[in-house]
């Protein structure tokens, strides 16, 4: 029996032109790789029902569930600048949407389910390889407090996908709370959809900015709603040394979680500069420019928004004016969050003059030296702690701050009002011990891909359960790679 799913879908019944409507292709032998038992309750699906050969079928497509409306979403997008008018699901289809136990609603999304009309050249499948990396990161992201899509289940297919070798076939039950994105508002702009374009908006404010449905120029006040979302979802990713590879604009979610795990990778060594995406040659996506980027696809919303504007000229230009000034906002909206962000990552809860050169210099040097940027923090957390026995990543850490610096650290750390332990509490809660290293995961996929062992991936999507947990046992979790472990470059594994 399909395991049955409590779908209340919206976005199947918005126009025809928004979508085509799909069945999965379905594959030759589904296997469950893994479940998200707490994500099921969360959102109302029975975690049992899913463990069985059924949840395998239902995520592989080979088994509807009843209530589903299988849907590709059309959508367009800027690719690395360049103008795409005609994306969409090429290789994922919306099942449809629960309610959870919230009542935040969410998309039941089946990423590698085979061909849809937007499948342009590609064979709409996944290898195994990129879906044990979304679960795995997009799981860790969720852990970490980062606004994400989040990973339901994932199956292999028993088929193998020709790229430039075959490889296994798998697919990614995902999980999010809506796949609107600026692409999607791009699509009808281009095409002069105004009514569309309306529709869409209503449909986008409604579901994720309801306090904004009755907004005088409700275009506007979703352009300043979304940029607020993606300008703390940058300086958060930032603040842990996340780097997401390919931010175009038909991978920016509005309601303002990250989305599409392809060559994303936290960084190792601190280097701002750094990118390790295959295909961005220009490192137009590198870590330091991720900002500037979001406010570069926040305008290209703005423009895909200017038919909803104002009835009159005077109006329209009015509401420009404002789009612009929400624009030119932004840089200072994640400059704050940023700021905020380090002082937190380094156990101050007051604001002084100096605080913005401590951090910095602090950045500076662990530029210089290459110090891992996650053991840094994690180590002021553990000299912020007053217990011993808990300053064991310490030992991890191969480039500490100069004596100097940290001399100067303490000085302010005793000028900040807060009690020591709670101090410490608090640090630890925005230093992670853990993040998914870009080594292990690539060992998770080897060992996935090559042998047909899933226990490196398992064991390593349990570790990132409690990140912020720290015990000698999980050392080998927690240590950056060894120079022949390093990752250099990340690939999107379409
Ligand atoms: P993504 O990497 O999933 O964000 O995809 C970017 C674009 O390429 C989207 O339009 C996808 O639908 C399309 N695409 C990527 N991989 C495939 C594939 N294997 N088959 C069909 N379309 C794909
Ligand atoms: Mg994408």
């Amino acid at each position: 029996m399909t395991p049955p799913i409590p779908f209340d879908n919206s976005y199947a019944s918005l126009p025809e032109r928004f979508y085509a409507r799909l069945r999965p292709v379905p594959v030759r032998a589904p296997a469950t790789i893994r479940v998200n038992g707490p994500l099921a309750d969360y959102l109302g699906i029975d975690r049992a029902a899913l463990e069985g050969d059924d949840g395998a079928a239902l995520t592989t497509g080979n088994r509807l569930p009843e209530g589903a409306e299988p849907i590709a979403m059309a959508y367009a997008g800027h690719q690395f600048g360049q103008f795409n008018p005609q994306l969409g699901d090429g290789r994922a289809i919306l099942l449809g949407e629960v309610v959870a136990r919230d009542g935040v609603r969410h998309d039941l999304h089946l990423k590698g389910s085979g061909i849809t009309p937007y499948s342009r050249g590609g064979d709409g499948r996944s290898p195994l390889g990129p879906v044990l990396r979304e679960y795995i990161v997009s799981e860790a992201m969720h852990a970490l407090g980062i606004p994400t899509t989040r990973s339901l289940m994932a199956a292999t297919t028993g088929e193998r996908v020709l790229r430039e070798t075959p490889l296994p076939g798998a697919v990614l039950l995902r999980v999010a709370r809506s796949h609107i994105r600026v692409g999607t508002f791009e699509l009808f702009a281009s095409r002069g959809d105004v009514e569309g374009l309306r529709i869409l908006l209503d449909h986008a404010l409604a579901r994720h900015y309801p306090e904004h449905v009755d907004a005088p120029v409700p275009a506007i006040a979703f352009l300043r709603a979304v940029g607020e979302r993606q300008a703390a979802l940058i300086a958060r990713w930032q603040l842990l040394g996340f780097i997401h590879g390919v931010m175009n604009t038909d991978n920016m979610l509005v309601c303002g979680d990250t989305i599409d795990y392809g060559p994303c990778a936290f960084l190792d060594a601190y280097d701002p500069a750094k990118v390790f995406s295959s295909i961005d040659q220009f490192g137009r996506y590198a870590y330091r420019n991720q900002a500037p980027i979001a406010r570069w696809n926040l305008a290209a919303l703005a423009r895909a928004l200017i038919a909803l504007f104002g009835e009159d000229e005077p109006a329209i230009e009015r509401t420009a004016e404002q789009a612009q000034a929400i624009i030119d906002a932004f840089p200072e909206q994640h400059a704050q969050a940023h700021r905020k962000g380090l002082r937190h990552k380094l156990g101050l809860s007051t604001d002084e003059d100096g605080d913005e050169a401590l951090a910095s210099e602090l950045l500076q040097h662990m530029h210089e030296r290459g110090a891992d940027f996650t053991l840094t923090f994690r180590h002021l957390t553990d000299l912020a702690t007053e217990t011993p026995a808990q300053h064991a990543v310490s030992a991890l850490l191969a480039v500490p701050p100069t004596d100097a610096w940290l001399e100067r650290w303490r000085a302010r750390l005793a000028r900040d009002p807060r009690h020591p332990t709670e101090r410490a509490d608090d640090m630890r809660a925005v230093n992670p011990a853990l993040i998914p290293r870009n080594h292990r995961i690539e060992a998770a996929i080897r060992a996935a891909e090559d042998q047909g062992d899933l226990a490196p991936f398992h064991q390593l999507v349990d570790a990132l359960e409690d990140p912020s947990r720290y015990d000698p046992s999980r050392a080998s979790f927690a240590r950056p790679p060894r120079p022949e472990e390093r990752v250099a470059r990340t690939f999107c594994g379409t």
